[in-house]
């Protein structure tokens, strides 16, 4: 295998810089234009020493005029690390993780050196990590739909938008038909990709402000905001009829699948379990009247 380490430098996460020995930039990944801000247009030609970059400490003082690792490692051959802060083109500051390393030329001798930084520290990836967690924790790992702990506050705001607004919402309470019988024929993997194939088809058919999840086991609920008495019955069924339409393949054959639901719109009246009560109830109405349909109440 050829590995293109130029193209994997430029595409790592971290940002990354080259100098030469008089720490003249020569060369900007793409995680440091991210990072700082700089095109490698910007920077790549400039001297460290053009107060671009101008690294300060945790105490404001610049590293240009003393203590910088890159200098450092230049003038040692030594590697370092430290916590700075660099200078944003925006103007903030952004505090990084940086590591110098030395660069020699084909006699050994140093010729520059890299340097290599991160922003763990910073607001965007703070951000990423708590919408990992939070995903770890609300949603579901096999469907990667929201699940029951995720659901259930949405639903104490709709609630709430009830008494403030006045808006009503649709609420669909879904399970899919003989299910048992995907896990009992083809086994436990086909009836994951079952759940799987409802949820890419639930997600699909859903208005971007509404909210599909998995309920638990093979239900699944929607809430629908903003829907009209009038509007439930058809947007259930086009869902209903959007599963029937899919298929789930088990080795050479594809399988149907349906699901049986039960619609109800939320009033000022009801609590979080006389709302998931009725919808139930509905659905298994929809189990008796023969499956694959939708029973509004
Ligand atoms: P009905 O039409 O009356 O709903 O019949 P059903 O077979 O769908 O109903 P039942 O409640 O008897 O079966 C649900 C089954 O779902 C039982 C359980 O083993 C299975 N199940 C629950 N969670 C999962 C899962 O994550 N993966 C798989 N493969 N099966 C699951
Ligand atoms: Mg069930
Ligand atoms: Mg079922």
């Amino acid at each position: 295998m050829q590995i293109d380490y130029q193209k994997l430098l430029a595409h790592i996460r971290d940002g990354v810089y080259f100098t030469d020995s008089d720490r003249r930039i020569v060369y900007w990944n793409k995680g440091a234009e991210r990072i700082t801000g700089y095109s490698a247009e910007e920077v790549v030609g400039r001297c460290c020493r053009d107060n671009i970059l101008v690294h300060v400490d945790e105490n404001g003082l610049s590293l240009c005029k003393g203590h910088c690792p890159m200098a450092a490692t230049i003038a040692d051959a030594q590697p370092r690390e430290a916590s700075v802060f660099l200078h944003h083109k925006q103007g903030h500051r952004v505090p990084v993780q940086v590591r110098a390393i030395a660069l020699n030329d084909e006699q050994g001798r140093v010729a520059g050196a890299a340097e290599f930084f991160n922003d763990t520290s910073s607001q965007e990836t703070l951000q990423a990590r708590i919408q990992e967690l939070e995903n770890l924790a609300l949603l579901d790992s096999l469907t990667q739909l929201p699940n029951r702990h995720h659901i259930e506050p949405e639903l104490v705001s709709r609630f709430h938008e009830i008494q403030r607004l006045q808006v009503s919402f649709g609420f669909l309470f879904m399970d899919i038909d003989h299910f048992k019988r995907f896990n009992d024929t083809y086994g436990h993997d086909v009836g994951d990709e079952v759940l799987r194939v409802v949820a890419r088809t639930l997600k699909a058919s859903m208005r971007p402000f509404d909210l599909v999840g998995r309920w638990g086991g093979e239900e699944f609920v929607c809430i629908l905001r903003n829907v009209q008495a009038p509007l439930l019955l058809p947007i259930a069924n086009r869902i209903r009829a959007l599963i029937e339409a899919s298929s789930v393949k088990a080795g050479n054959r594809m399988l149907g699948v349906t699901v049986s639901i039960g619609a109800t719109l939320a009033t000022a009246e009801d609590s979080l379990e006389t709302l998931i009560k009725r919808a139930d109830r509905l659905m298994y109405t929809s189990k008796a009247n023969g499956r694959n349909q939708v029973t509004l109440g």
